[in-house]
């Protein structure tokens, strides 16, 4: 089981997209896929169609340890895809967990209890909110690596060292491990002059870390969550779907040579 943060404290970047509609993707492809919404707004929950009635449990109580991992799951209208929702409250809970020991550790205790396990999920992607607080935290101190979505935009890549700053730090105190899965252009649109100059800046600074695959800017991945699907079904032959599809294969080509080289010795 491979838990994949994807995290960019900016909001707007297609995080929940990224979220929903690989999650979606590598479902498709075979793979069992658990997404964690661990953002207030709840988008991710609303993009799958997880209605507020289904959302008694969320990360919120587990977090409190209020609820295992395991009973808060809920199933989506994907096949191969479940889903651990949020809701409003979960944007009380740097107030409520401030003085509970080791905070940050929290979400990873509680995925770590065996009860999850059983389930079998290949990947656990976790929707980070727009801001680099204690749920963040949580997600990138349970991970094992930070998938960062980049809306190709002047700035983008300002934002982006202080996100490096914080994953650096939480490699040096609680998860030495965490690694950077790698950086998604995202709402590109190849017509226009800066979103090329910030790509091949990007490309040039950043080097391998960013996917090959870039997410083009289309309507359909905007249209979906109102349909509460992801895009993959709703319009499954969009450019929008197309791409996160192709992204997809890149993560999971990525991950099988990992493995590979572990194996290897
Ligand atoms: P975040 O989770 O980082 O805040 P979202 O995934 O919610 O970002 O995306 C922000 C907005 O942009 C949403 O309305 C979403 O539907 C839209 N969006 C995301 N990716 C694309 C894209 N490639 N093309 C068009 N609209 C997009
Ligand atoms: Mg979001």
């Amino acid at each position: 089981m491979k838990i994949v943060a994807i995290a960019n404290q900016k909001g707007g970047v297609a995080k929940t997209t990224t979220a929903i509609n690989l999650a979606a993707s590598l479902a498709e492809a075979g793979h069992r896929v658990l997404v964690i919404d661990m953002d207030p707004q709840g988008n991710a929950s609303t993009g799958f169609g997880i209605g507020l009635d289904q959302r008694q449990l969320t990360v919120y109580d587990l977090l409190l340890g209020d609820v295992s991992a395991e009973a808060a799951v809920v199933e989506t209208e994907t096949e191969r895809v479940w889903l651990i929702p949020a809701t409003t409250e979960l944007s009380s809970s740097d107030v409520q967990l401030f003085n509970v020991n080791k905070r940050s550790f929290l979400l990873k205790d509680s995925l770590a209890a065996t009860g999850l396990k059983a389930q079998r999920f290949d990947f656990v992607l976790i929707d980070c909110p727009p801001s680099l607080n204690l749920l963040t935290v949580n997600a990138l101190v349970a991970a094992d690596s930070v998938l960062i979505p980049l809306q190709s935009e002047f700035f983008a890549l300002e934002g982006l060292s202080q996100l490096m700053l914080t994953i650096r730090e939480i490699r040096q105190t609680a998860n030495p491990a965490l690694r950077v899965e790698g950086i998604l252009l995202t709402m590109h649109d190849q017509r226009n002059n800066l979103a090329q100059q910030v790509e091949s800046d990007a490309r040039d600074t950043l080097g391998d870390l960013v996917y090959q695959t870039v997410i083009p800017r289309n309507v359909r991945l905007s249209e979906a969550p109102s349909y509460a699907m992801p895009a993959i079904s709703y319009d499954s032959t969009s450019k929008g779907a197309m791409a996160y599809r192709a992204f997809a294969q890149e993560f999971l080509r990525n991950n099988n040579n990992l493995q590979k080289v572990e194996a290897d010795g």
